[in-house]
């Protein structure tokens, strides 16, 4: 009866590695291949061309239209000596996957022919007609129009046969419909802030940089047993499925040996990666069975999330090349872990330092100090904000579960930069700074990088955690566009940077010397901070109450999170950083809030579905055939020995018809609440009624649908199984 079942586990199960070819050259010679960087446009250029672009790449100047003419034309030829016919503006809407629309070189030549061309002005700008993505009401239909302008700061590349441009998109008014753009905007703002921060220790520092290193986890799934599990086709996710008697709990999963058909599948992802100058780096199993990590080396920030984006969308590709599935949903299976990607993030000057990074003397110090304080207050000021900018229905299903990390932001030290901001808060200048050298301060923290590096027991549990030189937001979910937590990140850094700076220069001003004047309103924002920093188990409950008590955003509706991007002081930093206006704010909350409602529908949707069609008739069948067997049990034993023999049978079929009853009465129930839903005004209304009247039916349903998968006949049951999902051979 479900042949189906078996016939793709079967086909999964004898499945054999797909050979990879290996490019005859090293890495080193096929890194960046497909990538327009400084050697090809070297190469393409003409000398002068190359000059102001390098330039303009270098100083965030704009490109001279005619240059783009020089650009535009170099860049083509060296797409079509690359195999490109097409061109495409490549971009990151609001829908968490990246947009092409592509068009050919070709323009006719007025001889009935064609010529391939391509200039500045299809370069730099386009106007796709872009209605339909998502826009927060912002955009009326009738200036349906966006923008698409080129990022010169991050390179183009060829994916398949076309050339993609990385561009920002924003409305024919001029906000922003996309991640790149306030992500350029924050980078730029905590560049201005932190330089001039900077500049105290060191007045040779012109620029600060953002770095960001993403950790990519993911599952993989054999195509056969995905194409026979409608719910992770259609919602990225098993809805139901009971779980495995084996799963994690043996930990041999995680830096295990890798399964000989996942590292074909790798080492084929990791080529195209070094082709398109994605510099992965590190792979291994993480710590559910099926589940993966690939790292790079880490990055400039925006360059970093572009890169992040294309290896999400070049996964797909790659996979089903090996015949697999990629899940980059942040938890496509109960009862085991879900995926994350946390992202490594620091500062670093044009000099040459990190800023998270102690020194090597007492100077290097204080600035290592100012900044790692700095990045507290700022994380501890817009928790509510640094989790909403985290915050979505799929990654809802991982933060707040008990594993890492929960939905209460909180920073981790470990016990040796613990002891620093200690010793500074309890006590006085004198006492800290070695009067006699002048600049001595009297901090011994140069062993910090090593010693926290190599402490094994990292906590895990935190969802941001300082590193030994940078620090790791661990909440981002798997399937997130990076840029909206490094949005709030950097933006909320920048204007934290901005009043110190303002409370030091009042401090000079009024006569007081650089150094005490730092290491005092250093003291004072550990002081004031101190609300945020919590070294213990952020999965225990007792966490919970304290991080309630202590005055932590502990809200774990979704939707309502999502209010922290309109708070006032949120809406007073995005501003002052010039990194949203209230328009856009208002509108890409709008946007969270439907995507909400959307994704939680389609769940919905498909589980009702499921229930109803394919769960409810097996069990109905196998019901009768118990129910068959007890009649006939009756028919030949006496009465007293029939019951005796078919009371279990008898259990069976009362428990079967019950859980039956409730999926029956709860799908009703849901398909109820979802009428309501609908029928609601406001995006935030409709997403809080989703979330608190749906999500808590599909549960139930679940639930009960688990429970008959362990009673009804394993040959009857439709859908492959968690076991048989789950092990990749
Ligand atoms: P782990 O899993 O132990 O956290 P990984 O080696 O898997 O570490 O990943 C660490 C990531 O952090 C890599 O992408 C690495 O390049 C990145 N990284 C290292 N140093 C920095 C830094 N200063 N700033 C940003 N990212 C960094
Ligand atoms: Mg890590």
């Amino acid at each position: 009866m479900s042949s189906l079942r078996f016939k793709v586990v079967d086909e999964a199960f004898n499945r054999k590695a797909d050979p990879v070819e290996l490019p005859d050259e090293s890495a080193e010679k096929f890194y960046g291949k497909y990538v327009f960087n400084r050697q090809k446009m070297f190469e393409y250029l003409p000398a002068k061309t190359f000059a102001i672009l390098s330039d303009a790449i270098d100083n965030k100047k704009p490109l001279p239209r005619e240059v783009a003419d020089s650009v535009a034309e170099g860049m083509r030829r060296w797409a079509t000596d690359n195999g490109a016919r097409h061109y495409t503006h490549w971009f990151q809407p609001l829908t968490e996957t990246t947009a092409e629309k592509h068009d050919s070189f070709i323009e006719h030549d007025g001889k009935g022919g064609v010529v391939e061309n391509f200039n500045g002005k299809l370069l730099v700008q386009q106007e796709p007609d872009a209605s339909s993505f998502p826009n927060g009401g912002i955009r009326n239909t009738f200036e349906a129009r966006g923008y698409s302008a080129w990022d010169i700061s991050s390179p183009a590349f060829i994916l398949g046969n076309t050339l993609c441009i990385p561009t920002i998109f924003i409305s024919y008014t001029g906000e922003s419909l996309d991640y790149k753009t306030p992500l350029l905007r924050a980078l730029n703002s905590v560049d201005q802030a932190a330089t001039a921060v900077a500049r105290y220790f060191d007045p040779e520092v012109n620029h600060v940089r953002a770095y960001l290193g993403w950790e990519q986890e993911y599952f993989l799934v054999d195509e056969a047993l995905y194409s026979a599990r409608p719910d992770l086709m259609l919602t990225g996710r098993t809805l139901m499925g009971h779980e495995s008697a084996k799963n994690q709990q043996l930990e041999d999963h995680y830096f295990g040996a890798i399964p000989s058909r996942v590292e074909a599948f790798m080492l084929d992802l990791e080529n195209e990666c070094h082709k398109l100058g994605i510099p992965a780096k590190t792979r291994h199993n993480e710590v559910a069975p099926n589940q993966f990590e690939l790292a790079p080396i880490f990055e400039e920030c925006n360059l970093a999330n572009d890169h992040n984006q294309l290896l999400m969308s070049i996964m797909g590709e790659v996979a089903r090349r090996h015949h697999f599935r990629v899940l980059l949903h942040e938890k496509p299976f109960a009862g085991i872990n879900g995926s994350g990607k946390h992202n490594n993030w620091s500062l670093g000057t044009d000099t040459g330092e990190l800023l998270f990074a102690p020194g090597r003397t007492a100077a290097e110090n204080l600035r290592f100090i100012t900044f790692v304080v700095n990045v507290m207050a700022a994380v501890h000021r817009h928790n509510a904000l640094l989790k909403a900018s985290i915050m979505s229905a799929t990654n809802a299903h991982r933060l707040g579960a008990n594993e890492a990390p929960p939905a209460i932001i909180s920073i981790f030290t470990g016990s040796q930069l613990a002891e620093i901001l200690d010793k500074i808060e309890n006590s006085t200048n004198a006492e800290l700074t070695d009067l006699s050298s002048r600049e001595g301060l009297k901090l011994d923290v140069s062993q910090i990088p090593e010693i926290t590096l190599d402490n094994t027991d990292r906590n895990r549990t935190s969802p941001f955690a300082f590193t030994g030189n940078r620090f790791e937001f661990r909440a981002v979910g798997s399937s997130a566009n990076c840029g909206a937590a490094m949005i709030a990140l950097n933006a909320a850094v920048a204007e934290q940077l901005m009043d110190f700076k303002e409370k030091i220069d009042a401090r000079m001003k009024k006569g007081e010397e650089l150094n005490q004047a730092v290491i005092t309103e250093v003291r004072e924002l550990i002081r004031s901070c101190k609300a945020i920093h919590f070294d213990g188990n952020g999965y225990s409950e007792e966490w919970r109450v304290e991080a309630a008590k202590r005055g932590l955003d502990c809200e774990t509706s979704v939707p309502l999170i999502f209010d922290a991007y309109q708070r006032r002081e949120s809406v007073e930093m995005f501003r002052r950083t010039g990194v949203f206006t209230d328009v856009e704010l208002a509108a890409r909350n709008e946007v969270k809030w439907e995507m909400y409602t959307k994704k939680v529908q389609i769940e919905a949707r498909v589980l009702g579905d499921l229930a109803i069609n394919h769960v409810i008739p097996v069990a109905t069948r196998y019901q009768s055939i118990l129910l068959d067997n007890i009649s006939k049990i009756r028919d030949i034993f006496n009465p007293s020995r029939a019951e005796e023999l078919s009371s279990t049978e008898v259990d069976s079929v009362e428990k079967l018809a019950e859980h039956m009853r409730v999926i029956r009465q709860e799908v009703a129930r849901m398909v109820d609440a979802r009428r309501v839903a609908n029928r609601l005004n406001g995006e935030r209304e409709k997403a809080i009624a989703y979330h608190d009247n749906v999500v808590p039916s599909m549960d139930v349903i679940r639930y009960h649908i688990d429970k008959l998968e362990l009673m009804v006949d394993n040959e009857m049951w439709p859908l492959p199984k968690y076991r048989e999902l789950l092990f990749i051979r």
